[in-house]
Formats: structure tokens, C-alpha cells, sequence
């Protein structure tokens, strides 16, 4: 897909300067395998120097009243929607997803902005009453201080502004590193930030080697905190380094997440909701449906509505208008779908539709439709990350809890039932950090987003997404007895 913007940097951006450093590595469209442009590899050394910039730009903003950095926020926000369809091509054009869904993810993305210049303006503290006469009590909140935020490929400007837009908007100081498949749209939102005004070095974007540019930001006493998401095997890994600095650690990892339709519910809603959260993104969404979980008596009429529905889905690159699915990111993406689909039928699965590539290029899949899953399958413990829908049985509630729940991971889950109480009782029950009932979209700014278990730490978005970026000191304020005069 050809990309023509203004928007589109080939370099990073350290203390406001866009710098290179002679190193270079190529970005793909992986809907065609070309190369659209490159971006600088750049490793330790220059992670560093990113770290003294946002160091150095850290008193002057933090300092700056709460109205100040909000009105320079809705800016960036604004900024963001006014040129949200080049953003979009751009985002398109290295990820890969219709430019439906790629013009959806830039206007959530400016909406994290938009909330957060909000929420930062109320980061209340509190006096609370002192322990003895003489002493009043203060409980302040402060920014963190440095931030280094590490992001993904699968929502290259999400990811990006639900992290810088909290870090900003109560006064730290950023250092990101995008994914190496996605960097363009990360460095299409710094340019954004400049024009909208950010002083220099207040963010701070490094795109390179991971290894090398984690374990620098990692080790440093300078970052005060790491906020990152990816895989639960990066963030292990990433929570380790950060151990010796003692740095404050949020995490936003893999799911696995379980869609439950019982006996009673609106079966076409269900097969909507379970076709919107499970292919979406081409099925590389960390909250996407992974397992379905279908009462037993509306089993056969649920997978054939759902199996006809899937097999209408238009597979086709994001330049083509009528794509609502799109390439898998690249090779080991689809190695990973076809593995998990060979896995479940080598132990008696059923593929009811797909299972094999698609003609539109080598990485694009086919959505697939599996029956009969069972708990021992690939495709029910780990994330498929790819339009494969593995649709198991099931009799009574209480043991559909205890298998929903023996899954290392607890990020999302979607129920669909029209008895309310129900409903309640089985969110209640989950072991997730967020349940869906009667939708399969549950993804909004105004709500704390965010895993159990091996699926994270932390959440983003919503008034506790401000959390993270503050510590709480207190004062403890002694008074002199009144003088005689
Ligand atoms: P990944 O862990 O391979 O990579 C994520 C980021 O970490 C990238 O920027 C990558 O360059 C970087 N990275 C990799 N190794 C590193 C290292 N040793 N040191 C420092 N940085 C390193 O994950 P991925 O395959 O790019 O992303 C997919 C995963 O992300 C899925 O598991 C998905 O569920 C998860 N995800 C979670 C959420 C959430 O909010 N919970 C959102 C989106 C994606």
C-alpha cells in the first residue's frame, strides 16, 4: 500500500531534534511483503541519550499547572482527528488492517488524549485528620517522573496514546519504543505532538534493536517507570530487568479470552458479537475472542449461524474498500494459526470453514471456524492470535467456571444471556479484568483496561488509568502553639 504523508518520519526523535544514526531497518507492508520506508535502528547509546532529554525536560513540565498541559493535550487530540485519515493509511500501510477499523483505532487513540487532559485536571490529593493536635496531614500526588513506555504492532497508535496520554497529562517525561513492524504511526504521532506544541524532550521516541534499547531503559536509575505491552513473555522478562531499580511496573500481556453463550441468549446478537470480537484486527487483538463456550442444547444452531457468518467475511487488503479482514502481521503469525489449527484437528476438531491460507497473499488466513475444541487443544490454552474460532460445549455454569478459570491468563471475557442475575453471578466469578455482557466490544477510554493473572499489572484508561503515573507523598505539617501576643 503506498503511503504519500507528511506525517511519515524516517528518523526518531531525541531532546526535539528528528536524528538519525546510520543504521537503518526496513518496514514491510505485510499485505504485499514490500518495503515502504525505513527507520533507524538504533540501539543502547541513543536510548540513553533519550533518557537524559526527558530527564532534563522533566522540571519545566511537571511544573507547569494541570490547565496548561491539558490545553496542549486537546491540541495533540484535535491534531490527531483533523489528519486522522492519512494517520490511518500510514497505520494501514505497515500493520496491515482495513482502513475502516485503522480510521477507528486513530479516534479511539486521540481519545485517550482528549480524557486524560480531563482526569489529569483532578488528580485530588487529600488532608486527612492528624493524629495528634498539633499536626496536619497532606497527601499529595506527584508525577512519577521519567516514563519508558514499550508498545506493540497489533494497535500501533493505541497502545502508543494510552500510555503517553496519562504520562503527559500529570506531568512526566517519556521515552517509547514502538514495535519494530509498526514505527512509522508512533513517529507520526511525535510529529503531531511537536506541532502541537510539546516542549522538546518531553517525549522522547526510539525505534531499533529491543534488546539493546530495553535493557538501557530498563537499567536506569533515571526511569522511574516502565510501562509496557506485549507478550506475557516480554513483560516477564522486562519486569526482571526492572527488578534491581525497584522501578514502578505496569504490564498490558496476552489473553486467552473466553466467549460464554448460554441456552437462553439472543443467538444472533451472540454470533454478532462473537464475529466482532473474534476477527476484528484479523483476530490480533489481545481482548479478541480466543475460546467459545456454547451451551449444549443451542450448540449446532450457534456454530452453523456463526460458521455462515465467518465464511462471509471479505478477506482482502486494506487498500481494497470491502476488506473487513486483512494479512496477519507476518510469517510467524501464520505459522502460529496453522499450528494451532493442525494441533486441534490431529485431537479431533472439526474445521467447519477455513483452515487453509488465503489466495489474496502468503499472509493472509483464511477466518476459520473450528467445532468440537477440547480443553487439551492449543487453540483453548494459548492465544491464536489469528482468525481461528475454536467453538467447544457445554452443560452447567458452575463447570464452565472452573474451566474459563484454569487458564493462566484473565484479561477478557464475553457472556451473552438475557438473565441478568446470571450474568452478574458469572462476571463476578471470572478471573478477568474485564467482562463483556451482551457485547463484544468492550474497548473505550472512560473504563480501566487491564488483566489478571499472567495477563498483566495495571490499568489504562478510565480515572484509575492515572494511577500509574503518580506516587503519593504525604506532608505532615507541625503547628506552633498560639504565641502569647
Ligand atoms: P512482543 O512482546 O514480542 O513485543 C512487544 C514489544 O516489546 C515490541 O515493541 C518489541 O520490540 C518489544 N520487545 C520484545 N522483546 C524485547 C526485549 N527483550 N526488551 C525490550 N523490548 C522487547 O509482543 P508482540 O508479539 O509484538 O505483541 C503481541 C502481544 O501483545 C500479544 O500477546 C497480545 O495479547 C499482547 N497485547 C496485549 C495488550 C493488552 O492491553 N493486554 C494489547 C495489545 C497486545
Amino acid at each position: 500500500m503506498a503511503v504519500a504523508t507528511s506525517l511519515k518520519r524516517e528518523a526518531c526523535l531525541i531532546d526535539g531534534q528528528w536524528v538519525t544514526n546510520g543504521a537503518w531497518m526496513d518496514v514491510d507492508d505485510p499485505a504485499t511483503g514490500q518495503v515502504i520506508g525505513r527507520v533507524p535502528m538504533m540501539g543502547g547509546p541513543e536510548a540513553k541519550s533519550a533518557i537524559e532529554a526527558a530527564r532534563s525536560a522533566l522540571p519545566h513540565w511537571s511544573a507547569l499547572a494541570a490547565h496548561e498541559r491539558a490545553a496542549l493535550l486537546r491540541t495533540f487530540a484535535h491534531l490527531m482527528i483533523d489528519r486522522a485519515d492519512a494517520l490511518a493509511r500510514l497505520l494501514s500501510a505497515e500493520q496491515g488492517k482495513p482502513h475502516s477499523e485503522a480510521l477507528g483505532e486513530i479516534h479511539y487513540s486521540a481519545s485517550y488524549l482528549d480524557w486524560f487532559s480531563e482526569e489529569a485536571r483532578r488528580i485530588y490529593g487529600e488532608i486527612v485528620p492528624g493524629h495528634q493536635r498539633d499536626k496536619r496531614i497532606f497527601v499529595l500526588r506527584q508525577p512519577i517522573g521519567v516514563v519508558a513506555a514499550i508498545t506493540p504492532w497489533n494497535f500501533p497508535a493505541a497502545m502508543v496514546t494510552r500510555k503517553i496520554g496519562p504520562a503527559l497529562a500529570v506531568g512526566c517525561t517519556i521515552i517509547l519504543k514502538p514495535a519494530e513492524q509498526t514505527p512509522f504511526t508512533a513517529l507520526a504521532i511525535g510529529a503531531l505532538a511537536e506541532e502541537a506544541g510539546l516542549p522538546k524532550g518531553v517525549l522522547n521516541i526510539v525505534t531499533g534493536d529491543p534488546v539493546g534499547i530495553g535493557a538501557t531503559l530498563t537499567a536506569s536509575p533515571e526511569v522511574q517507570k516502565l510501562s509496557f505491552t506485549g507478550s506475557t513473555a516480554t513483560g516477564a522478562k522486562l519486569m526482571a530487568q526492572c527488578a534491581p531499580t525497584i522501578k514502578k511496573v505496569s504490564l498490558e500481556l496476552g489473553g486467552n479470552a473466553p466467549f460464554i453463550v448460554f441456552g437462553d441468549a439472543d443467538i444472533e446478537a451472540a454470533v454478532q458479537g462473537a464475529i466482532a470480537s473474534k476477527f476484528r484486527n484479523a483476530g490480533q487483538t489481545c481482548i479478541c475472542t480466543n475460546r467459545l463456550f456454547i451451551q449444549r442444547e443451542i450448540y449446532e444452531c450457534f456454530a452453523a449461524r456463526f460458521t455462515e457468518a465467518t465464511c462471509s467475511l471479505v478477506v482482502a487488503p486494506a487498500s481494497d474498500p470491502n476488506s473487513q479482514i486483512g494479512p496477519l502481521i507476518d510469517q510467524r503469525a501464520m505459522a502460529k494459526v496453522k499450528a494451532h489449527i493442525a494441533d486441534a484437528v490431529s485431537k479431533g476438531a472439526f474445521v467447519a470453514t477455513g483452515g487453509v491460507g488465503h489466495a489474496e497473499g502468503e499472509n493472509f488466513f483464511t477466518p476459520t471456524v473450528l467445532t468440537h475444541a477440547t480443553a487439551d487443544m492449543c487453540v483453548m490454552q494459548e492465544e491464536t492470535f489469528g482468525p481461528v474460532a475454536a467453538l467447544a460445549s457445554f452443560d452447567n455454569e458452575e463447570d464452565l467456571i472452573k474451566t474459563v478459570n484454569a487458564s493462566p491468563f484473565g484479561l477478557a471475557a464475553y457472556i451473552y444471556t438475557r438473565d441478568v442475575s446470571r450474568a452478574w453471578r458469572v462476571s463476578e466469578k471470572l478471573e478477568t479484568g474485564m467482562v463483556g455482557i451482551n457485547t463484544g466490544l468492550i474497548s473505550t477510554e472512560v473504563a480501566p483496561f487491564g488483566g489478571v493473572k499472567a495477563s498483566g499489572l495495571g490499568r489504562e484508561g478510565g480515572r484509575q488509568g492515572i494511577d500509574d503515573y503518580v506516587e503519593t507523598k504525604y506532608i505532615c505539617l507541625h503547628l506552633d502553639p498560639p504565641s502569647a501576643s
